[in-house]
């Protein structure tokens, strides 16, 4: 992830601002859509001055407005574990409209076993959300 963040991937980083970027996996899903909200800095939780924590916490809400907005997705999840990796990163994981066998914690066990998508869909239906976001939260699209 730091090395992806260092190298400014452009498969991996798809928002950002002066605080924070959302990267999206290198691995095919199979849900809607997976985004990692994180800091631009290398910074784990803990470490997020206020300010930044204050942004944080606004583009959570912004960015599950964008999910809901364009996608057929009710509901957005986040999730953060951060077990072996210090550069914060919340999971922020739509689930589908109808899938009900996929509501609360399921959804990430499901993500592992459903077939995935076709890669240029999945990256279509975020370019889709990431121009909603930049209308709602500002920054731009790398
Ligand atoms: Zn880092």
């Amino acid at each position: 992830m730091c090395a992806a963040v260092a190298a400014e991937d452009q498969d991996y980083i798809v928002w950002r601002d002066d605080i924070a970027m959302i990267g999206m996996p290198h691995e095919d899903i199979s849900i809607p859509f997976i985004g990692f909200l994180m800091p631009r800095r290398h910074a784990d939780l803990s470490d997020l001055e206020p300010y930044e924590a204050a942004r944080m916490g606004e583009l959570m809400v912004l960015l599950e407005r964008a999910v809901t907005d364009v996608l057929d997705v009710p509901r957005v999840q986040i999730l953060r574990w951060g077990d072996g990796q210090e550069h914060l990163h919340w999971w922020v994981l739509g689930r589908p409209t109808g899938a009900t066998q996929l509501r609360g914690t399921f959804l990430s066990s499901w993500e592992d076993v459903l077939p995935p998508r076709p890669r240029e869909e999945f990256r279509a239906d975020v370019e889709v959300v990431m121009r909603r976001f930049v209308a709602l939260a500002g920054g731009e699209i790398p």
